[in-house]
């Protein structure tokens, strides 16, 4: 196993990891939220490092279930000290829908993280666009009926 990937800013530590019958002692990055014991593997190698996720829910305005929050991202630091690719040994950020995993050098998480930022003011433009259009739902028969009545005022 190596952790040369892992920048000698960032602390690393000496864990206990649950591997196989065994309890050894592994390196883990300062970040890493994961309990090796309760998360055992049975393998050294297959030990993964992560951080803890933040996670962006998108709310709906439609009725029940799962559609309350029908759109989820969520970001998370992550490190595989075992793996062959250097990309994945080192401390690296994982974007995710829950399906589809994105990985990023920090560089790119810099620049998506720019992305996102201009992706939010799109989110506000559309908003303001859709306040201010002057599209309102049609109205129901009762609201209608309620608009005769008062003689064309909502
Ligand atoms: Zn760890």
């Amino acid at each position: 196993m190596q952790n040369s990937a892992i920048s000698t800013s960032m602390p690393v530590r000496l864990v206990p990891a649950s591997v196989g019958a065994s309890t050894v002692y592994v390196p883990c990055p300062g970040w890493c939220t994961v309990d090796h014991i309760v998360d055992g593997v049975n393998y050294v190698d297959d030990i993964l490092h992560s951080g803890r996720p933040a996670v962006w829910n998108v709310a709906s305005f439609e009725d029940g279930g799962m559609r309350d929050r029908p759109v989820q991202l969520s970001v998370e630091l992550g490190a595989d000290l075992a793996s062959k690719d250097p990309r994945f040994q080192a401390a690296h950020v994982t974007v995710s829908d829950g399906s589809v995993y994105a990985y990023l050098t920090p560089e790119m998480a810099d620049t998506a993280a720019d992305e996102l930022v201009a992706f939010a003011a799109r989110i506000r433009e559309a908003a303001r666009t859709a306040r201010l259009s002057g599209v309102k739902a049609a109205r129901n028969q009762a609201d209608e009926a309620l608009y005769r009545v008062r003689g064309g005022q909502s």
